[in-house]
């Protein structure tokens, strides 16, 4: 299979197939984005494979996210048929529940643990902290988290903790018995959080070296890739995984360890050991990650061979100058530079909108345009920094008809407590429709069994009436029993009475005076006040409950929003305006999807196109990082992280005013921006303006454009109505496009509609 091999080969620079080729204990790559690390260790594994020196089932290879485990899953396969089964691609995360899950009996834990996620534990916490009164001292779910996490990924647990603490600070105490706590409340939930995945199989192999000798043995080729971004936890377990099996512990392997499978002294030897990492992309310290893991692997591992690669396939020129020129003002970083052969490419293109949705219009008309020069929709990524920025951009994004999905994250209105909240005010404006209806009588759970249900539809059929009305002639319908009936009739009134509220009229105190429809805040807050919805989720004590609850909050908040925004506008259309930026479900892959993730989630990825969004003073850099020592050193990597992943146009934009929680404050442009050099960047004067279409027009960075927030009187070149109801909003419409900010285009948009109606 000479012939095969050479075709692994081909298309590699020397530095590249030594890496590949190398077959010492230890090997380390480090270089910089787009050198080919990554491509590197996909080769090499194949190699492994083709020369048959490894089954699929002796590699383990790790990534850092599950999308780049399927992308090095693929890239296998493309190269050498279907020979990736049984080879573990994953996550440190998933390898580890991998593991956890063969062996939970060892800890007591049952297989079907559950796994919190951030949310779930610091609502977890927040219970927690309040229990014990501790928030006085001033612990919050976040600080405290925070420390858990930390100290979990240096591998310590409560106890270990409590022996080295300071035991005449009150406050240290505290944190013990929270910590504690938290500990004892995981366990009897039978579940885990995300860095006990980690820890927990570390732990089990201390523990039980017979369960770890069963995984030394299998894995014979480790490869890690991101290894900059590895912690201590993650570390040690690589470390585990690498320790020989010793002679006591052969003894005991099933099947029987085989002669050639032992070294001179008995012992299985240890297995090579692959890492790849760019300590400029060092982007998790606040995870715990640890530089010096790769700074010292070769103390570590003694043999280990070292291989450099400088030479960027990934992007233009321009791109990698504005990298370069951001990483060059970190002074704690060995001196490299990117470069590439290919030429200089595209300007980037810079925007400042005038506010979030501003920006997100640009986005998306930009991404209409790419999509229209024969970029698909599937090579342009958006980043931003903080999860919070996503709700605008995929309201735009969702108008234009951009099919899109956000990576790391469950789109907000396909959450099953939001759908039964939005279930009880479409059934308000709707009270014939049956799927709203059905859905609101189960939630929350009061009783109201299919046979009952069964019964109502019936009546309400039979009678020609309205849902609301059956059941509130639930008297009358035979089959069903007192107690039922009570409830049915309860919950008729309430929405009988949300009804009135909705339409208006109904609900004033003033005899004879028509009232104007209230709010929707206040008819959402009265159903979910009634139904004690909130209260209830909260009352199960179950974190993700918690964070059920405040996903209802939330939808509360939106909806105040939208009273503020739009005064007087009602019920219907609230429902309208949700139900298209809701419409994304019924997106298919094959034409593929504009991804939409956070910066650190983009890491080891690449896409022709690409957006940063949100390069601001206070998001990026993040506030949080201003005031902590190597804060701003690590968002700069985080920023040179986002840049390195476009090959061929990157994007740069900003809003010079941001809302947050409510509040409108002006934003500043990102310092990261200033540091590239000027002429990198040709400044987007408005989205009129794109390639191929007119020139670029340079302006000062801050500038607003236009005649300010919330005016409906700036025409673009491409003013289009937004239709409702019917299929304008679905893919494929292109002409759907939104030429205005989301609030001003759905006012003027909701008036031409209630014209409509009223003719
Ligand atoms: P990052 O640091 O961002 O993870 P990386 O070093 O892992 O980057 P890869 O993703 O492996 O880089 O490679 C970047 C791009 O360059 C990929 O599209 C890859 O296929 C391409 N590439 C790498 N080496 C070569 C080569 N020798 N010839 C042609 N293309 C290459
Ligand atoms: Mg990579």
């Amino acid at each position: 299979s000479a012939g095969g091999t050479d075709a692994l080969l081909d298309g590699l620079n020397p530095a590249q197939e030594r890496a590949v080729i190398a077959r010492g204990p230890a090997l380390l790559i480090v270089a910089g984005a787009g050198s080919g690390k990554t491509r590197v260790l996909t080769h090499r594994i194949a190699h492994l494979i083709r020369e048959r020196e490894a089954w699929p089932s002796q590699i383990l290879a790790i990534t850092f996210t599950n999308k780049a485990a399927a992308e090095m899953r693929e890239r296998i396969d493309g190269l050498l048929g279907e020979a990736s089964q049984g080879m573990w691609v994953s996550t440190f995360h998933s390898a580890c529940v991998r593991i956890l899950r063969r062996e939970a009996e060892r800890f007591g834990y049952v297989s079907g643990f559950t796994i919190y996620d951030s949310a779930d534990s610091r609502a977890l916490l927040k219970r927690i902290i309040k229990e014990l009164d501790a928030d006085t001292y001033g612990f919050t779910p976040a600080n405290a988290g925070a420390k858990i996490s930390r100290l979990k990924n240096e591998l310590a647990d409560a106890g270990a903790y409590a022996a080295t603490m300071n035991a005449s600070d009150p406050r240290d105490r505290l944190f013990v018995e929270i910590f504690t706590m938290y500990e004892q409340e995981l366990r009897r939930a039978n579940a885990f959080d995300f860095d006990d995945l980690i820890g927990q199989t570390v732990h089990l192999f201390r523990a039980h070296p017979d369960v770890a000798a069963v995984y030394q043995r299998r894995f014979r080729h480790i490869l890690v890739d991101e290894y900059q971004d590895t912690n201590h936890a993650q570390y040690s377990l690589i470390r585990e995984l690498t320790k020989p099996v010793e002679p006591e512990e052969v003894a005991g392997l099933m099947p029987p360890a085989r002669e050639r499978e032992l070294d001179a002294s008995g012992r299985i030897p240890p297995a090579s050991l692959t890492v790849v990492g760019d300590s400029d992309q060092s982007i998790y310290a606040f995870r715990g990650a640890d530089i010096r893991n790769i700074v010292e692997f070769e103390r570590d591992f003694r043999g280990a061979e070292v291989v450099k690669l400088e030479q960027n396939y990934r992007s233009t020129q321009n791109i990698l100058s504005a990298a370069n020129a951001v990483i060059g003002n970190n002074f704690d970083r060995q001196d490299k530079n990117l470069w590439t052969s290919e030429g200089d490419g595209e300007q980037i293109v810079g925007f400042t909108g005038y506010s979030q949705h501003d920006e997100a219009r640009f986005v998306a008309e930009e991404i209409e345009d790419l999509h229209r020069a024969g970029i698909a929709y599937g090579d342009v990524a958006v980043f931003y920094r903080t999860n919070s920025q996503t709700r605008a951009l995929e309201e735009l994004l969702i108008r234009s008809a951009i099919p899109y999905r956000v990576l790391g994250g469950t789109k907000f209105y396909e959450r099953a407590e939001v759908k039964d909240a939005m279930a009880y005010l479409t059934s308000i404006a709707n009270p014939y429709d049956p799927i709203a209806w059905s859905r609101l009588l189960g939630a929350p759970k009061r009783g109201i069994g299919p046979m009952a249900e069964a019964h109502l539809a019936n009546f309400q059929e039979a009678q020609g009436v309205s849902f609301h009305e059956a059941m509130a002639r639930a008297d009358e319908v035979g089959p069903l029993g007192p107690k039922l009936r009570t409830t049915v009739r309860e919950l008729a009134a309430l929405l009988l009475r949300a009804a009135r509220m909705a339409a208006g009229g109904g609900a004033s105190d003033v005899a004879g005076e028509e009232a104007a429809p209230a709010p929707v805040g206040d008819v959402l807050k009265l159903i979910l006040d009634e139904t004690e919805m909130i209260e209830k989720l909260r009352a199960k004590r179950d974190p993700q409950d918690d964070a059920r609850a405040e996903n209802l909050e939330e939808l509360l908040a939106v909806a105040r929003e939208f009273d503020v925004k739009q005064p007087g506008a009602g019920l219907l259309a609230f429902l309208t305006e949700v139900s298209l930026v809701a419409a994304a479900d019924d997106l298919d892959d094959s034409s593929g999807t504009v991804s939409l993730m956070t910066m650190h989630t983009a890491k080891g990825l690449e896409f022709k196109a690409v957006f940063i969004t949100g390069v601001e003073e206070g998001l990026l850099p993040h506030q949080m990082s201003v005031d902590e020592v190597g804060g701003i050193s690590e968002e700069r990597r985080l920023m040179y992280v986002g840049i390195t992943r476009a090959r061929e146009r990157l994007y740069l934009t900003l809003a010079s005013t941001r809302a947050t929680f409510g509040d409108v404050s002006v934003a500043m442009p990102s310092r990261f921006l200033q540091e590239i050099p000027e002429g990198l960047i040709a400044w987007r004067q408005s989205p009129g303006e794109v390639t191929g279409r007119g020139g670029t027009a340079s302006r000062a960075l801050n500038a607003p454009r236009g005649s300010g927030y919330g005016s409906g009187a700036r025409g673009t070149s491409r003013d289009s109505a937004v239709s409702f109801g019917s299929g304008a909003a679905g893919r494929g419409s292109g002409a759907a496009a939104v030429s205005e900010p989301a609030s001003g285009n759905m006012q003027s948009a909701l008036d031409k509609w209630r014209e409509r109606k009223r003719q």
